[in-house]
């Protein structure tokens, strides 16, 4: 466990791009999903913290890019996420054009952290993000979340399966991951470290 990332506080809440800090000198990772794919916590125990992420929400409402700061220059992005059949349009396409933008033309973005529910992987909107990304040349790592809601072997044949599906692109990495287990937080930091270019924990505890 690297308690770097328990450092990470809330820094601002965006609704346009131009409400964004400076791209420059900074490197940020972006957390995107399906609403409900376990995103929030994620976030929250990857930071080993309760609430820094909200993982209750209220559908039908505008969506923010929130933004969590490490250090000066390196943060992690919490996406709008998509998917929400019950959103009315006007809100659907405000919050994806936000997410697209985001995405496309963010300089500082180093790599996506993509959640997907271990137990209904690989949905459309899913793998139109991933051949988005692939399209961008944006590294991608998912996390197949609450995976304590299936068995080891289960589990352990669905990240094969995922794996197997994507294997072809060496810009995407998957693991399983449970918050409420607090299982795979490792291997996430490690991404994490590799994209942030986080110094060793000697340095940075
Ligand atoms: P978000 O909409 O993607 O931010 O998802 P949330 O983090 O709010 O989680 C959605 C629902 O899944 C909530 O009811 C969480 O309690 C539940 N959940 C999230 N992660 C896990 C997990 O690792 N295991 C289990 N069993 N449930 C989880």
């Amino acid at each position: 466990m690297n308690p770097y990332y328990h450092r990470a506080r809330f820094l601002k809440s965006a609704a346009a791009l131009d409400q964004l800090p400076p791209h420059e000198d900074a490197r940020e990772v972006a957390f995107a999903g399906r609403s409900n794919a376990g995103k929030s916590s994620a976030l929250n125990v990857i930071c080993s913290q309760k609430s820094l992420a909200r993982t209750s929400k209220t559908p039908g409402r505008t969506q923010l890019i929130n933004l969590f700061e490490l250090d000066p220059g390196r943060r992690l992005v919490d996406l709008p996420g998509y998917g929400f059949a019950r959103v009315t349009q006007p809100i659907r396409v405000q919050w994806q054009g936000l997410l697209t933008q985001y995405v496309e033309t963010r300089e500082c973005l180093r790599g996506i952290v993509l959640m997907m529910d271990s137990r209904h992987p690989l949905k459309d909107l899913d793998l139109q993000m991933i051949e988005w990304c692939r399209s961008l040349e944006l590294p991608v790592h998912i996390l197949l979340t609450k995976a304590d809601k299936l068995k080891h072997g289960p589990a352990k044949q669905t990240l094969f399966r995922v794996q197997k599906a994507l294997a072809d692109d060496p810009g995407i990495s998957t693991q399983l991951f449970s918050a409420l287990k607090r299982e795979g937080i490792d291997t996430a930091h490690e991404v994490l470290d590799r994209w942030l270019d986080v110094p060793p924990p000697e340095t940075t505890a």
